[in-house]
């Protein structure tokens, strides 16, 4: 690829790029900033846009160009918050306001908390691993659904074919970034739809051991052994694309 083509790395935020010592975190920070020229940024976070917001008021933060929110059910610019029009409209067309049928075909099931948030394009509850039924899931699939279990601990009912990299690879798209350019970083079970999507990938040193198993067998991942911001930084040299 062009090395003058900017960097677009797509990091999941909580354990990945929040990951690591205070330290590495603005170290890392500040090698981004010093080339912001060339470097898209994305977010690709389980967070909702608030949590995001947050962030942004610790001035050495780095704001993203775009945010992928809610495991991968909203796309907005970084800085204003507002849609990314195309994208966003192909989640609410596949979501097609389904999060009443959602609770109301899992009311009861065993080991199901619905978590105090009220996301547009999914809907997140709480699961004990001990007590989830694989009927559950199997509920969710044949009603037109798809799940993801990260942590041993949130259970996200999700439109049908959408997640992190399904809707990073339809944000490529639209915005005619070459996916050659593109480095992805997580660190959970949630990550695991970026790391299939084939891009080069980053596995943090801190990641949930069942991530770290699946990327062992995907060529584009590399499992890096430090944890956080500083295990990102790791894999960007691992794949070449550290500035
Ligand atoms: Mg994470």
């Amino acid at each position: 690829m062009d090395v003058d083509e900017p960097l677009v790395l797509a990091s999941d935020l909580d354990g990945t790029f929040l990951g690591g010592t205070n330290e590495q975190r603005s170290q890392f920070y500040a090698y981004l900033q010093q080339h912001r020229q060339r470097l898209v940024l994305m977010f690709v976070t389980g967070r909702n846009l608030d949590l995001v917001r947050q962030l942004y008021r610790e001035p050495d933060f780095p704001q993203a160009d775009y945010i992928i929110g809610d495991v991968g059910t909203t796309v907005t610019h970084g800085q204003t918050f507002k849609p990314l029009e195309s994208v966003q409209t192909w989640i609410a067309q596949t979501w097609n306001d389904s999060a009443e049928r959602v609770r109301s075909l899992l009311n009861n099931e065993p080991g199901l908390e619905l978590q105090p948030i009220t996301p547009q394009y999914r809907v997140s509850y709480y699961y004990n691993p001990d007590e989830l039924q694989s009927q559950t899931l199997t509920r969710i699939t044949q009603a037109g659904f798809d799940y993801i279990l990260s942590a041993d601990r949130f259970l996200d009912v999700m439109p049908k074919g959408i997640a992190k990299g399904a809707t990073l690879l339809k944000t490529l798209e639209s915005l005619h970034l070459a996916p050659e350019q593109t480095v992805v970083a997580g660190d959970t079970l949630n990550d695991r739809s970026l790391l299939e999507t084939g891009l080069n990938g980053i596995v943090v040193g801190n990641a949930e051991p069942k991530l770290k198993e699946i990327a062992r067998s995907l060529p584009n991942a590399y499992i890096s052994p430090e944890p956080g911001a500083w295990g990102i930084w790791d894999g960007l040299k691992h794949h070449g694309r550290a500035f």
